[in-house]
């Protein structure tokens, strides 16, 4: 669960939303209160860091501007894949008006002609008449071949029509976003990847595998909503020590990768390190105010992509690291060979 806060806390977060958006033109709707919630209770720092940087631009923001953060940071949509099928969709709409347009104007130039042709063999000299009839068959045949064509450029229009409404239904059940601690999930993770569009795959990357020790036990010893107050924690630990290209995602449970750009294995190591340190020192409340009493440590499996690696097999490397800093006895970081 993402809203914590007391009735107290949580009523004066509201007092703070409100104050903070009213200066835009966005509508009030439950859409608009949950952006404004969750960055006045500084609870999602990737919808706090893009708000941020639209207000410094200087404008207000629009209706639209307020469903594209909720989108994106809250439902955890794919925006980008929404944007673009619309524009797939835009340029398909445009060539079946473009298609239909030519095929309209062969049929009114051929009724043109008919209503020309009409006209002459009405006239008493019929000497003409076979020529004119060729003339119209002819014509008809070229109308008829236009109309195939523009049933074949339709039928492929309608499959890409298909492919996109299945692309958007993916986008829609398929979110990017881990609702609870809004990091990327899998999916988000991969996009990610697939995005970077410089066809250099994994070239360079390196993947930490982290993984809370014993996450069942502070379950079990202090309840869920502790448990994902851990999780919530270790990821924002996570997040601050992203640079620019790095990723951190939770791929499920207390089962949390960072991808890292540029990195030797050794720096991998030393970040992982790092965050393992830097777990144990995290200070945690219960939702009554009282400090979490429990260590929480991590284990962690750091391991360098190599030619040809896919996701799935560098994420294999850094699990089988993970495997062994658990089997050495946890709260440590283990390498891949
Ligand atoms: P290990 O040291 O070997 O990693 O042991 P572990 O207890 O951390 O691992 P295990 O896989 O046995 O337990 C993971 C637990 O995570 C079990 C599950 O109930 C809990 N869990 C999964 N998702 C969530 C969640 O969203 N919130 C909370 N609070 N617990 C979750
Ligand atoms: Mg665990």
């Amino acid at each position: 669960m993402l809203y914590q806060q007391s009735r107290e806390e949580s009523a004066e977060i509201l007092r703070r939303a409100l104050q903070l958006m009213s200066p835009h033109p966005a509508g009030y709707h439950p859409l608009s209160y949950a952006v404004w919630y969750e960055h006045a209770a500084e609870i999602n720092p990737p919808l706090s860091q893009d708000l941020e940087r639209l207000q410094a631009a200087g404008n207000p923001l629009s209706e639209i501007e307020v469903r594209r953060l909720h989108a994106l940071h809250i439902a955890g949509r794919d925006v980008e894949m929404f944007e673009l099928a619309q524009r797939d969709l835009r340029t398909l709409i445009g060539c079946t008006v473009r298609d239909t347009g030519e095929a309209e104007q062969t049929l009114t130039c051929f009724t043109g002609t008919l209503a020309a042709t009409t006209q002459r063999l009405a006239e008493p000299d019929g000497s003409a008449a076979p020529a004119l009839i060729e003339d119209l068959r002819a014509q008809a045949e070229q109308v008829c071949a236009r109309l195939t064509q523009l049933h074949a450029q339709l039928a492929t229009q309608r499959n890409a029509v298909d492919g996109i409404i299945e692309r958007l239904e993916r986008a829609h059940s398929e979110p990017l976003r881990d609702p609870l601690t809004q990091l990327a999930n899998l999916n988000g993770l991969r996009r990610a990847l697939d995005c970077q569009g410089d066809g250099a795959g994994l070239a360079g990357m390196a993947l930490l595998a982290v993984d809370i020790d014993y996450f069942k036990r502070i379950n079990d010893t202090h309840g869920h909503v502790v448990g994902d107050k851990v999780l919530v924690k270790v990821a924002g630990l996570l997040r601050e020590r992203l640079d620019g290209g790095d990723l951190a995602a939770r791929l499920g449970g207390d089962e949390f990768v960072v991808l890292l750009r540029g990195k030797s294995i050794a720096a991998a190591a030393a970040l992982a390190e790092a965050i393992r340190a830097a777990a144990q020192r995290m200070l945690i409340m219960h939702p009554d105010g009282a400090q979490f009493a429990g260590e929480v440590t991590l284990s962690v499996g750091a391991a360098v992509a190599r030619a040809g690696d896919s996701l799935e097999t560098l994420r294999h490397r850094a699990d089988s690291a993970l495997y062994e800093a658990k089997s050495a006895g946890r709260n440590r970081v283990a390498v891949a060979a």
